[in-house]
C-alpha cells in the first residue's frame, strides 16, 4: 500500500464524519408540547419561541415563562425509527473495528517475543543491554516527570473543574476493581508459566522472559547459533505479517472512529470542554517537548521523523492501545527511520508497557479536576502525592484501551478523593484515551531515536542496520 499513513488519516476523518452523521440522525430530539395551547395564549404568550423552549427544557419554573401545562417529549428522528437497520449497522461497524484490534493483538505477543529475543541475543554482551536499558529508563523517567509537571501546572492555571453543577452519576461496575499495588506489579513481571502469560497477552512477563532468554542465548556463543537464527527468522516473518495486516488498517480505523463518535456524540464532549482543553493542551505541549528531544538529543530532523512515525501515531490514535501499536511502531522505527534492531527491540516493547507520559499527565489532570469539581482544595503536599502516584499508576497501566482510567484509582485513593468522581469524566474518556495513547507511543518512538544516537546510529550514515540483522 502506498502512503498508508494518508489512508489512515483519511479513514479517521471519514469515520468521524460518518459517526457524527449517524449520531445526529439517530439521537432523539427534545421538544415541548403544551397540552392546552389556550392556557398560555391566555397568559399573554402568543407563540413559543426558542428562548421559552430552552427555559422549559432546562427545568426552570414554567410559570416564569408560560402559564400552562406542558410536557417535554423526546421524539426519535426518522432514522431511529428503524432500530433493526441501526443495530445491524452498529454491529457491522463494531465487528470491523474489533477485527482490526484482534489482528494487531494477534501480532503482539509473537512479535515482542521474537523481536526481543533476537534483539538481546544480538547485543553480544550484557554490558550493551545494561547501557541501552539504562539510557532508556533514564529517558522514560525524565519525560514522565515533565509530563506530569506540565499537567499539574495547566490544571492549576485553567482550573477546569471549578465550575459547579457537574452531575455525578453511578460508577459502572468495571471501574470498581481494586488497583494492583506496586508489590503486585513487580510480581506480575515474573511469569509463572510463560505459555499461559503468552496466551493471556500479558506483556510484562513476556518481556522478562524474552530478555532473559535472549541474554542467555547471546552468552552461549556458537552453541546458541541455531536459536539465534530461528528467532531472527521468526522476527522477519512477523514483520512481514505486520505489513499484511496494515492493508486492513484503513477499514479498521474507519470503523473504530465511526463507532466512537456515533456512541458519544459531540454534545457530551462540549459539556466537559474545559477539562478536555486542559488535557489536550498538556498533551500538545508534551508532544512538542518530545519533538524537541528528537531534534536535539536524537539528532534527527523532527519533521522527517514525525513523517516516518505518522503511521504508528495514527494507529495509536485509532486503537487507543500502545500494545496493539507495537507491530506498527517496529515497522516505522526500523524500516523508515533505520534505527538498529537491537535498540528498537528493547525500547519499544518496554516503552509500550512502562512508558506512558500521556497517561500520567492525564491522570494528574483528571484527579485535580475531580477535586476541583467537588470543591476540594489540593495543597502542595497533596499535589506532590498526585505527582508520584500518577507516575506510578501510568507505569502500572497496561497498554490497552481504558487501562489508565482504572489505574487512576491509585491516584484518587492516595489523596482521598472519592473514586465515584471518575464517573464525571467517563463520557469523554475514550476520546482522551486515543489522544493520550498517541503521546504514550510518541514517547517510545522518541526514546528509540535518542537511544539509537547514543549507540552510534546516526541518521543518514552507513552502517545502520535494518531488522533481522540481530545486532
Ligand atoms: N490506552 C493507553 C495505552 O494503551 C493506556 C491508558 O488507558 O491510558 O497506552
Amino acid at each position: 500500500m502506498k502512503r498508508p499513513h494518508l489512508w489512515i488519516f483519511g479513514s479517521i476523518l471519514l469515520g468521524a464524519a460518518a459517526g457524527w452523521g449517524l449520531n445526529a440522525a439517530t439521537s432523539p430530539v427534545t421538544t415541548v408540547r403544551f397540552d392546552d395551547p389556550a392556557q398560555y395564549a391566555g397568559a399573554g404568550v402568543k407563540r413559543v419561541d426558542a428562548k421559552t423552549l430552552e427555559a422549559v427544557i432546562a427545568g426552570r419554573d414554567p410559570s416564569e415563562v408560560v402559564r400552562g401545562k406542558y410536557r417535554v417529549v423526546s421524539r426519535k428522528r426518522e432514522w431511529a425509527a428503524h432500530p433493526e437497520a441501526n443495530r445491524t449497522l452498529a454491529s457491522l461497524l463494531g465487528m470491523l473495528g474489533r477485527l482490526f484490534m484482534k489482528l494487531l493483538m494477534m501480532l503482539m505477543v509473537p512479535l515482542i517475543f521474537a523481536s526481543m529475543v533476537s534483539g538481546t541475543c544480538g547485543m553480544g554482551d550484557l554490558r550493551t543491554l545494561g547501557r541501552i536499558g539504562g539510557r532508556t529508563f533514564f529517558f522514560y523517567l525524565m519525560t514522565v516527570c515533565i509530563a506530569v509537571a506540565t499537567g499539574l501546572i495547566l490544571v492549576n492555571l485553567i482550573r477546569p473543574g471549578s465550575v459547579e453543577g457537574i452531575p455525578v452519576w453511578e460508577l459502572p461496575e468495571r471501574f470498581r476493581k481494586a488497583p494492583a499495588t506496586v508489590y503486585e506489579l513487580v510480581l506480575m513481571a515474573v511469569p509463572e508459566n510463560i505459555f499461559r502469560s503468552m496466551a493471556d497477552g500479558e506483556v510484562l512477563p513476556v518481556i522478562t522472559f524474552s530478555l532473559t532468554l535472549g541474554g542467555i542465548i547471546g552468552l552461549m556463543g556458537a552453541a546458541g547459533d541455531p536459536l539465534r537464527k530461528f528467532f531472527d527468522a521468526l522476527f522477519l516473518a512477523m514483520t512481514k505479517l505486520t505489513s499484511l495486516v496494515l492493508w486492513y488498517a484503513p477499514v479498521g480505523t474507519f470503523a473504530l472512529v465511526a463507532t466512537l463518535v456515533w456512541e458519544t456524540g459531540f454534545t457530551e464532549m462540549a459539556r466537559l470542554a474545559w477539562y478536555m482543553v486542559t488535557v489536550l493542551a498538556g498533551l500538545g505541549i508534551h508532544f512538542c517537548v518530545l519533538t524537541a528531544f528528537v531534534w536535539r538529543l536524537g539528532g534527527r530532523d523532527p519533521f522527517e521523523y514525525l513523517r516516518h512515525m505518522s503511521l504508528a501515531l495514527l494507529t495509536a490514535f485509532s486503537t487507543a492501545s500502545s500494545n496493539a501499536t507495537i507491530p506498527v511502531s517496529m515497522e516505522c522505527v526500523e524500516e523508515k527511520a533505520k534505527i538498529p534492531h537491537r535498540v528498537a527491540a528493547f525500547v519499544l516493547p518496554v516503552g509500550a508497557t512502562v512508558n506512558m507520559d500521556g497517561t500520567a499527565l492525564y491522570e494528574a489532570v483528571a484527579a485535580m479536576f475531580i477535586a476541583q469539581a467537588y470543591g476540594l482544595t489540593m495543597g502542595l503536599g497533596a499535589q506532590v502525592v498526585i505527582f508520584i502516584t500518577a507516575t506510578l499508576a501510568a507505569v502500572g497501566a497496561a497498554g490497552i484501551p481504558g487501562a489508565g482510567t482504572v489505574t487512576m484509582l491509585i491516584v484518587l485513593n492516595a489523596v482521598g478523593l472519592p473514586i465515584e468522581g471518575i464517573a464525571m469524566i467517563l463520557a469523554v474518556d475514550r476520546f482522551l484515551d486515543m489522544c493520550r495513547t498517541t503521546v504514550n507511543v510518541y514517547g517510545d518512538l522518541a526514546a528509540a531515536a535518542i537511544v539509537a544516537r547514543g549507540e552510534g546510529a546516526v541518521p543518514g550514515q552507513p552502517g545502520v542496520e535494518s531488522h533481522g540483522a540481530g545486532g
